[in-house]
C-alpha cells in the first residue's frame, strides 16, 4: 500500500524536470492528491521499444498484469533477429556465443527473477519470470540457468544470425595483425561494412567508443498504480565469456518498488552496477524527486564514479553513455542520459511515440 505521505512526496516532484513526460492528467491540472490511487496507465521503454510499449500498454489497458504486459512487449524485440542487442540475433561474446542477461520485477508481489549468461534461449525475460514464479531463488546463471529453462519447457536454439556471425568473424579477423585470420581486404572479399542500425536511442551508444551495445528496458504502471519492469539484453558485443552486465542485477539494470516507482537502464553496465543505478533512482524518487531529476542525479553519481582515466574524454567526462528510464507511482515518467541525443519510447494510449531524454552533457561540446 502507498502511504499518504509517500504519495504526497512523489507528487511534490511534478513539474521540476524540463524533459519529464507528464503522464498523469491529474498532475498536469495540479489538483490535490486524492486516494484511492488512480493513475493513467503508461508503458515506457528504451528507444528500441516502440512496439514493446504499444503491446504492453494494450495488455495493461485490457486488465492484464503489469509484468505480463511488460514481458509480452519486450518479447517482440527479443525474438526480432534485426535487433542486434537483445535475444535472438544479439551480438555474441568473444567466442562467438550469444550470452543473454535479463531481470524482471513484479511490484504488487514484490517478486524478482533474473538470469545471466544464458545461452540458446530466445526469450531470457520469460526464463527470468519462471525463476521468480517457480523457484525460491532470484538469479540463475550459465549452464544452470539453461538447464532450468529447458526443464520449464523453453527450447534451446542457435541465437546467431547470418549477420551477427559475419560481424563476429570480421571482428575476430581485425583483432590482431599477427594472427592467422584474414580480414575481408586480405582475403580479397568485398563485404559491405557493418550496417549498425539506428536503435532509436538517438545514436548507437557505445560502451567504449568502439563496440556496439544495446538493451531493452520496459516499465509499466496500470490504473491502480501497480508497477512492474523488465530489462533484457545480449550485453556488450564481443565481451569476455561469463561477463555479466547490469541488466540481470536487481538494483542495477532494474528496480521496482510498488510504493514508489520503477526504473531501468541501458548503456555501460559496469558504470550502472558500481552505482546501484536503478535502485538509486527509485530511492531518489522516494525522497520526492521527479523521475527525470532522479535519473539525472543518479547519472551524476555515474560521472563521479568514473575515476578511470581511460574511460574519460579530453574534458574529463565519461566516454560512454548510460540511460535511465523511470516512472513513479503517479504515472509520471522521464528518461535521462549522460549525453544528449537519447530518446525513449512511451505509450499512454493511441500510437507510441519517442520523447527526448534529459541529459547532463551536450554531444560535441
Ligand atoms: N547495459 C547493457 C550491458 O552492459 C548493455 C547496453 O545497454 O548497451 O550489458
Amino acid at each position: 500500500m502507498t502511504s499518504r505521505r509517500d504519495f504526497l512526496k512523489t507528487s511534490a516532484g511534478v513539474g521540476v524536470g524540463a524533459a519529464v513526460g507528464m503522464g498523469s492528467p491529474r498532475s498536469l491540472a495540479g489538483a490535490p492528491a486524492v486516494l484511492p490511487h488512480r493513475v493513467a496507465p503508461v508503458a515506457i521503454a528504451s528507444g528500441n521499444g516502440m512496439e514493446a510499449v504499444a503491446t504492453a500498454f494494450r495488455a495493461v489497458s485490457a486488465g492484464g498484469d503489469t509484468l505480463d504486459a511488460a514481458v509480452e512487449g519486450v518479447n517482440i524485440v527479443e525474438r526480432d533477429p534485426n535487433d542486434r542487442s537483445v535475444g535472438y540475433g544479439g551480438r555474441p561474446n568473444l567466442d562467438g556465443v550469444v550470452q543473454l542477461d535479463s531481470s524482471v520485477m513484479h511490484g504488487p508481489s514484490r517478486g524478482a527473477g533474473a538470469v545471466a549468461c544464458l545461452e540458446g534461449i530466445k526469450t531470457p525475460s520469460r526464463v527470468a519470470v519462471d525463476v521468480m514464479r517457480y523457484t525460491d531463488h532470484v538469479l540463475l546463471v550459465g549452464k544452470g540457468a539453461q538447464r532450468f529453462a529447458v526443464s520449464m519447457g523453453h527450447r534451446v536454439e542457435d541465437l546467431l544470425t547470418e549477420g551477427t556471425r559475419r560481424q563476429w568473424i570480421e571482428w575476430r579477423a581485425r583483432m590482431s595483425a599477427t594472427d592467422d585470420y584474414l580480414t575481408p581486404e586480405e582475403a580479397g572479399l568485398r563485404v559491405p561494412p557493418f550496417e549498425d542500425e539506428d536503435d532509436g536511442m538517438g545514436m548507437l551508444d557505445s560502451h567504449d567508443g568502439v563496440r556496439p551495445q544495446g538493451t531493452i528496458n520496459c516499465n509499466v504502471i496500470n490504473q491502480d498504480g501497480d508497477l512492474s519492469g523488465v530489462t533484457t539484453t545480449s550485453g556488450l558485443a564481443w565481451k569476455i565469456p561469463g561477463r555479466v552486465g547490469d541488466s540481470p542485477i536487481v538494483g542495477a539494470g532494474l528496480y521496482v518498488d510498488n510504493d514508489v516507482g520503477a526504473c531501468g537502464s541501458t548503456g555501460r553496465g559496469e558504470a550502472v552496477i558500481k552505482t546501484c543505478g536503478s535502485h538509486s533512482v527509485v530511492e531518489l524518487m522516494r525522497s520526492g524527486m521527479s523521475p527525470v531529476d532522479a535519473c539525472l542525479e543518479a547519472l551524476r553519481r555515474v560521472v563521479t564514479f568514473t575515476a578511470e582515466e581511460r574511460l574519460r574524454n579530453e574534458q574529463g567526462r565519461p566516454g560512454f553513455n548510460v540511460n535511465y528510464y523511470a516512472v513513479n507511482k503517479n504515472g509520471e515518467y522521464g528518461g535521462a542520459a549522460i549525453w544528449s541525443g537519447a530518446r525513449f519510447a512511451v505509450c499512454s494510449g493511441g500510437e507510441s511515440r519517442r520523447e527526448d531524454s534529459a541529459y547532463l552533457f551536450e554531444r560535441g561540446r
